[in-house]
């Protein structure tokens, strides 16, 4: 083979690319923010004439929350969705006025914090909303409460049990002026079976619930429940407002129904580290689970467990490089990972880019990962962590 410069010095970075572009790092999230951008406008179209709230929780499902929710917002999203306090207020330190919504707080969190930096406070309990009640008042700033519904999940939400005394304490912060009750939402259980009961005796249950507000003389000024899958596959319910995430990241949550045209947002990639023969009967990683049936050339990958590559899928992958596909052989370890290119008729080298999961054709899926791991893709694009650098393309124009 003759020898040639590490390929990875011709790599280029997408002109109007935004972030960090640390040269070429050896192991890397790729996040297109035109992916995203492209998925929020299909899944405004599903909405119909709903507003989209974009859910950015858990630093946009590990895609990089600010970056992904100035890419939202641009492609018309109206508002944005986080778990917890620090989450709104990581968007709020970097300038996002949009309205954002914070889910689940203890009924010590920072309430104050919020509503000083207008953060839109989901509230599940009495208690929760007394915590509210307290900072409002020692902030002497009318904090908005959106109230979430227990429906049926049984998990975040107020319970029936507790509801009448919520309202009751909730009506009176309304009329002191403390509150203003913004909204009203719920949460699916089951929206990824697109026919099953349990979605329509939640809706039902919502909408009796808004009901029960009104008797109150309590009226949010809008109401929501659907996730990505609701809003894909059940426009009926998108109500005043959809709240999908995993679906503008560019993954299905009803994938064996359809993948919606949509295009994943993230691809997972390591530079080749070393290219090398091994011999017959040699085995390959720690415990030699694999031992060459033949000679053959081997390309390590410096990505490992450390960086979100599970151990668990070793063996069993592939990895893309250039146009043909090359399977794992052997463990996956800490820092590493090797792949077998046979006798490498594509003249792989060091530097070259591995794709690990992506979204181009012929890239490995997040999806296939899914399957081997017995798990969700929601869980495959949280992995990537550690030494992982993430890099942005797309997103040309957006301030
Ligand atoms: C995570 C979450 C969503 C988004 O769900 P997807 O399935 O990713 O679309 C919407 N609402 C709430 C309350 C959530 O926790």
């Amino acid at each position: 083979m003759t020898h040639r410069a590490c390929r990875g010095k011709r790599i280029r970075r997408v002109a109007g690319s935004v972030g960090v572009n640390s040269a070429d790092p050896q192991v890397e999230t790729v996040v297109d923010l035109d992916a995203v951008a492209h998925n929020v406008r299909i899944l405004r179209e599903r909405a119909g004439g709903a507003a989209m709230m974009a859910v950015v929780k858990a630093d946009a499902y590990n895609h990089g929350a600010v970056p992904v929710a100035r890419a939202v917002l641009a492609a018309g999203a109206a508002e944005l969705g986080v778990t917890t306090i620090s989450e709104a207020l990581e968007l709020r330190a970097a300038g996002i006025t949009a309205p954002v919504l914070t889910w689940l707080n203890t009924c010590d969190a920072d309430y104050a914090a919020a509503i000083t930096a207008d953060i839109e406070i989901g509230v599940s309990s009495a208690d929760q909303l007394r915590a509210v009640e307290k900072a409002a008042r020692s902030t002497g700033t009318t904090a908005i409460v959106t109230l979430k519904v227990d429906t049926g999940l049984n998990r975040n939400g107020v319970s029936p049990e507790e509801y009448p005394q919520v309202l009751t304490l909730l009506r009176q912060l309304v009329d002191e002026g403390v509150v203003r009750f913004r909204a009203m939402f719920t949460h699916f259980a089951h929206a990824d079976q697109p026919d099953h009961p349990v979605i329509d005796k939640q809706r039902d249950r919502f909408v009796a619930a808004v009901e029960t507000a009104a008797e109150y003389g309590l009226k949010p000024e809008l109401v929501h429940l659907s996730n990505s899958a609701a809003t894909l596959t059940r426009p009926d319910l998108a109500f005043d407002m959809v709240r999908p995430g995993i679906a503008i990241y560019g993954l299905s949550p009803v994938h064996e129904i359809s993948d919606f045209g949509l295009r994943p947002a993230m691809t997972f990639r390591a530079r080749v580290a070393l290219v090398k023969r091994v011999a017959r009967g040699e085995g390959v990683s720690y415990g030699h689970e694999w031992i060459a049936p033949h000679a053959t050339t081997v390309a390590l990958l410096p990505a490992g467990y450390a960086d979100g590559v599970p151990r668990g899928v070793g063996g069993r992958i592939e990895v893309r490089i250039g146009d043909a596909r090359y399977p794992n052989v052997g463990r996956v370890c800490m820092d590493q990972m090797v792949v077998d290119l046979g006798e490498n008729p594509a003249g792989v080298q060091e530097g070259d880019s591995a794709v690990l999961f992506g979204g181009a054709p012929g890239d490995p899926h997040a999806q296939d990962w899914a399957d081997l791991m017995h798990t969700i893709h929601y869980e495959i694009v949280c992995f990537p962590r550690g030494r992982v650098v993430r890099t942005f393309t797309g997103g040309a124009g957006i301030e």
